[in-house]
């Protein structure tokens, strides 16, 4: 399992690290388009306007959506870490917004495509804590009649 990369915050993701520190996941909105966000950015994807851009506290709560194992990585960093997970995290508020996780705990390859999962956050370094997911509950297969 990769250690998770200490954040570089700059102006415009501040608040979301911010925010991580205090255990809490915020994200983009737009207030003309009511419209959430993520990663954020200057303006509305939708809309255009940088006027209308605040930030808004979400559960943290969503589905995988698929994933892949890396077994080379670019970054030497994470060569004896290897293999591990990275899936898609799709956010249940906004199925738009997706999210890439190692999912701790989850079995190399043995992710559990359409299982719910729930934020939680792991440290990177003193104080300066990293949105991750968890698997809370498997779908299971369809029942045959
Ligand atoms: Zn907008």
């Amino acid at each position: 399992m990769p250690r998770p990369v200490v954040p570089v915050p700059n102006e415009l993701s501040k608040p979301f690290w911010d925010a991580c520190n205090q255990r809490r996941l915020v994200l983009q909105n737009c207030t003309a388009c009511n419209r959430l966000q993520f990663p954020p950015e200057r303006t509305c994807a939708e809309c255009g306007s940088g006027q209308h851009l605040d930030w808004r506290e979400v559960q943290g709560r969503g589905s995988i959506n698929g994933y892949v194992v890396v077994h080379d990585s670019r970054l030497q960093a994470f060569w004896e870490q290897q293999p591990y997970n990275i899936a898609i995290i799709e956010l249940e508020e906004d199925p738009g917004i997706k999210f890439f996780s190692n999912l701790p705990g989850e079995p190399v390859d043995q992710v559990p495509v359409g299982a719910r999962v729930e934020l939680m956050f792991e440290e990177a370094a003193p104080g300066r804590l990293v949105p991750e997911w968890r698997v809370v509950a498997q779908t299971r297969p369809p029942s045959r009649i």
